[in-house]
């Protein structure tokens, strides 16, 4: 099992690690600060660095029992178990990652309708939406300036099924209703905006997603639009 760095404090960049295995593409370690694809979110890549060599991380994945595959190049240079590393992560690109996926909580709040699908990138991400109406973009654009503006806080915190199920008004509020029987959710909560389960690394605060754009809203279906957002910087 490896200790998910990420989910405590997403602005970690770097970590001591003890290698657990190698195998043929991949090097699990004891703890990490490595994001691995899921929800929607981009796998991290990075370094691992030990005494005498290092190797690129070009991939990162969800292995068995609850091990971190940091996936390099099949002629990478590996460490040995056991030993001690420094794992690094491609900050510039997850900090996007992490301005992305904030920002896509905020264009979900803004659009009540039901979120079928979604995609972060550093480039471009997008949101589908359950909905046949057509989308004022002037006015979208507008309400999410406003909101990175008004610099909402950002929080995430664990609540166990225990306490979800003392709290009914909680789930009300969700836009999205946690997944139940995990023993514990852990919820992402931008103070007044949004409140919803969510694995992801988030901004600290909705200022911090700067320069954000609407794109494109492509209509896929009937009852299906979606809606790309970009950065301008
Ligand atoms: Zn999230």
């Amino acid at each position: 099992m490896t200790e998910q760095l990420f989910r405590e404090d997403s602005y970690l960049k770097e970590c001591d690690a003890v290698v657990v295995t190698v195998d043929d593409n991949a090097i699990v370690l004891d703890r990490t600060v490595f994001y691995p694809m899921g929800g929607g979110q981009p796998a991290d890549t990075g370094t691992i660095h030990w005494d005498g060599g290092s190797a690129t991380v070009i991939d990162t994945r969800y292995g068995d029992g609850g091990a971190i595959r940091h996936i390099v190049a099949a002629d990478a240079a590996r460490p040995q178990a056991g030993g001690q590393v420094r794992a690094s992560i491609d900050w510039d690109r997850r900090y996007r990652h992490m301005r992305m996926h904030t920002a896509l909580h905020l264009l979900g709040s803004i659009l009540k309708y039901g979120v079928t699908g979604g995609n972060i990138s550093a480039e471009k991400s997008r949101l589908d939406f359950d909905m046949e109406d057509t989308i004022d973009k002037e006015e979208v654009g507008r309400a999410l300036k406003t909101l990175v503006e008004e610099n909402h806080l950002v929080s995430c915190r664990w609540i166990t099924d225990e306490e979800l199920e003392a709290q009914p008004d909680l789930v009300r509020t969700m836009s999205v209703q946690p997944p139940k029987g995990a023993g514990k959710v852990r919820l992402l909560e931008i103070e007044g905006v949004d409140l919803q389960p969510c694995g992801g690394t988030h901004l600290k605060s909705t200022g911090e997603v700067g320069q954000v754009r609407i794109g494109k809203v492509e209509k896929k279906g009937k009852r299906n639009r979606r809606v790309n957002i970009h950065l301008d910087d």
